[in-house]
């Protein structure tokens, strides 16, 4: 049975959540496939060795194949991917797997490139295994597809939770294999030149709050935001707008909504002159109440709303605004 071989992402203290849960995917996968053995690759630098090496044996990983090369201290897909692609050789893999983080999904697809095979990215189950048949997450996580993967070697990403990390009853004691990658120069050519403290989430209000006060090009412009911030403040909540409203520059990107932007689940999602757009509403449609204020009643965020007021947003926000501070006091 050709083996399985995972990208593994280190972190400060062994293998980042996302790896260990993929290691588990592909346990299972293992298991489906008849029992084909687990191999493990890593590619950068790796904080804490022996941590990643307790993790990977947590996982039961038969083989780490860890790749040595002072040019792969800094990320490079392309060179990442020409470490995985050695080892996934060296291994005999017939399938190839890494977290769907943006990371794994870039270096997997440089992977699939070089064995000029497909990638499925972002899956959440395996449906079969001879062939090979995955349900992936499409359109930002809006929807499902199956995928059927033929090639002689399958590479995929799985999507983050798809499942839990579960440790083997009994850690395995994994070899570990050193190895210089073949790298060109073409393959540093994009790569980290250097890195910069993330600045403070400032996207935590939106995502945490219980009620979120959506704004889109209905707004109107930069200038059309003070009713709504009213709202918001009326509400105890938070403002939340579409990427169109970020892209004119009317508010800072921190507060967009949607698949580019923060996904918010809040109690009630008041949306105003949002159209209701598939990006946008990847990012909304777990709110437990919408209500869509639109001068469009056939505005997709209309129809999928719980509740809708047809009218112009400049009336019915101050109008709302109005009652709001005569009953609050
Ligand atoms: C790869 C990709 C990623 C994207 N990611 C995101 C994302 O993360 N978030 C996001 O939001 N979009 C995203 N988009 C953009 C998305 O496709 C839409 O273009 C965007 O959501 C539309 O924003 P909007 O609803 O504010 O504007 P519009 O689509 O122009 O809709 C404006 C709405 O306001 C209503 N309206 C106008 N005037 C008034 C008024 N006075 N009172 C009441 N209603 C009024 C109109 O009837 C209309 O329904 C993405 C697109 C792509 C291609």
């Amino acid at each position: 049975m050709n083996a399985i071989i995972v990208l593994v992402e280190p972190e400060a203290q062994g293998a980042s959540e996302v790896s260990r849960e993929t290691l588990t995917f592909a346990r299972d996968l293992a298991a489906r496939a008849g029992g084909a053995p687990v191999h493990a690759v890593v590619a950068g630098p790796a904080p804490d060795e022996a941590a990643l090496l307790a993790h990977l044996g947590e996982q039961g990983v038969a083989t780490v194949h860890r790749a040595v090369d002072d040019r792969l201290s800094a990320y490079a897909a392309a060179a990442w991917a020409a470490a995985v692609v050695d080892a996934a050789h060296s291994a005999s893999a017939g399938i190839v797997l890494a977290a769907g983080t943006p990371r794994g999904n870039e270096i997997l697809a440089h992977v699939a490139t070089r064995l000029d095979v497909a990638m499925a990215a972002n899956v959440v189950e395996v449906d079969g295994v001879d062939p090979l048949v995955v349900t992936r997450q499409v359109v930002g996580g809006s929807a499902l597809e199956e995928m059927r993967l033929d090639d002689a070697v399958a590479v995929l990403s799985v999507a983050g939770h798809a499942c839990d990390p579960v440790p083997v009853e009994s850690p395995s004691h994994p070899e570990v294999t050193t190895y210089s990658p073949t790298l060109t120069d073409t393959d540093l050519v994009a790569r980290v030149a250097r890195t910069e403290e993330a600045a403070a989430d400032e996207s935590a209000a939106l995502t945490s709050a219980r009620v979120v006060v959506g704004a889109g090009r209905g707004a109107g412009s930069a200038d059309g935001f003070k009713d709504l911030l009213e709202l918001t403040d009326l509400l105890g909540g938070a403002l939340g707008v579409s990427r169109v409203v970020t892209s004119l520059g009317w508010r800072p990107h921190h507060e967009q909504v949607g698949q580019t932007g923060s996904r918010i689940a809040p109690d009630v999602y008041i949306a105003c002159g949002i159209s209701g757009a598939i990006q946008h509403w990847a990012g909304c449609q777990s709110a437990k109440t919408i209500l869509a204020i639109n001068t469009d009643p056939d505005a997709p965020m209309v129809t999928k709303a719980h509740y809708a007021v047809i009218g112009d947003l400049h009336e019915i926000v101050p109008a709302v605004n109005e009652e709001l501070r005569a009953r609050l006091g």
